[in-house]
């Protein structure tokens, strides 16, 4: 059996034990729901990384599959009643494959292009150039995030209109990839966190006060990560919907009947439902319903983690379920790029229904 050197996993050798088995997390996870599969759900990929730990299986392709079909939504963590931290356990198991070279051939592409443009899609132009304004000095910085810079694009506009309409002194920022499609795959932290200085350097030397961003994937990056490894933060770190939420906005009525999808990095991981909601209810004669799995119970949309990139039908399914749970709605709205794109191909040709990102509809009714 060819070696498998364990290094980030030692660390929740421990959390790996406490796990009791009873398969609480079965009725949540996502990848379970579209896979079928015991090895493709929490319970599953413990027992995989009991295994890797105690060489006692190799690091095969089924172990890489089972360990990058976790969307990282972390609904388990929330029904698991021993409190396992799959999460934490699953993106440490994925920095060990990573190290033993075991990674999937679209993530490699992937990391590369971080590391040669600043970004994962291997766009030559910097954000700056691409969004085209300048940086300057200013109490409001507005991060972008690669996605809504270089392919979400209406959303990245909406918000920079959004602050104009407000009048608000923003800038933009000298800004290189968040490092959360690196921490999601499990490349070396040395690189994740070298991107993290160079970031909260640029954003310092504009001496930002409050730094806005329109991707849950980001957001989850400032606010959680970033600190982790940085200590605390010299700005205050807001979603879009938490600044907008705080705004005065005069929003022009639409009709029909809207739900709202929480992102899991904006709703689990980082504990934002209400700005969201907060910013739906400012839109007059809007019919507003919840689903039946919502807030801190939502379920996935099966765009993040990783796994759109590398296992798109699977990624697919989850969308499609997450689709039909908001079957009494004219429209999905959400509010990370990630969402907001795979909800729209879980709607596949169904003209029933829309799914809009909250920033672009703001920024169209404001
Ligand atoms: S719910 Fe928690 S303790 Fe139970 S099987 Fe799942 S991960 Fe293990
Ligand atoms: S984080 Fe989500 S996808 Fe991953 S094991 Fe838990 S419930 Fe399943």
């Amino acid at each position: 059996m060819e070696e498998f050197e364990v290094v980030n996993l030692e660390t929740v050798r421990n959390a790996v034990n406490i796990c009791t088995m009873c398969g609480f997390c079965k009725s949540v996870c996502p990848s379970f729901k579209a896979i079928g599969w015991d090895s493709a759900l929490s319970r599953g990929r413990i027992v995989l990384t009991y295994g890797l730990l105690n060489g006692e299986i190799p690091a095969d392709e089924s172990v890489v599959e089972n360990m990058y079909t976790c969307t990282t939504c972390a609904d388990c963590e929330r029904r698991c009643p021993s409190k396992v931290k799959i999460v934490d356990i699953v993106e440490l198991c994925r920095a060990d494959l990573v190290k033993n070279g075991h990674i999937l051939p679209k993530h490699k592409a992937i990391c590369e292009n971080v590391l040669k443009y600043n970004n994962p899609f291997g766009e030559e132009k910097s954000v700056i150039e691409t969004l085209g304004i300048e940086p300057k000095p200013a109490k409001v910085g507005y991060f972008a995030g690669c996605t809504a810079t270089y392919r979400s694009t209406k959303t990245s506009a909406a918000t920079i209109s959004i602050l104009k309409k407000l009048n608000v002194d923003f800038t933009t920022v000298d800004e290189i990839c968040c490092g959360s499609v690196m921490q999601r795959i499990g490349w070396p932290e040395e690189d994740i966190v070298g991107m993290m200085r160079k970031n909260v350097d640029n954003i310092k030397s504009l001496g930002i006060e409050t730094l806005v961003l329109s991707c849950a994937g980001c957001y989850r990056m400032f606010k959680k990560e970033y600190p982790k490894h940085l200590g605390e933060l010299p700005f205050k770190v807001l979603h879009i919907t938490e600044f907008l939420a705080e705004q005065e906005l005069k929003l022009r009525p639409m009709t029909g009947v809207a739900t709202y999808h929480d992102p899991c990095h904006l709703g689990r991981h980082c504990g934002v439902y209400d700005a969201p909601r907060a910013v739906i209810a400012k839109i007059p004669e809007l019919q507003f319903k919840e689903m039946e799995f919502t807030r801190n119970l939502s379920h996935c949309c099966g765009g993040g983690g990783g796994v759109r990139s590398a296992f798109p039908e699977e990624s697919g399914r989850i969308a499609r379920t997450r689709v039909d749970e908001a079957e009494f709605a004219d429209y999905i709205i959400t509010t990370c790029p990630f969402c907001v794109n795979n909800l729209i191909l879980g709607l596949g040709d169904r003209k029933d229904k829309k799914v809009v990102d909250l920033t672009e509809l703001v920024d169209e009714l404001l």
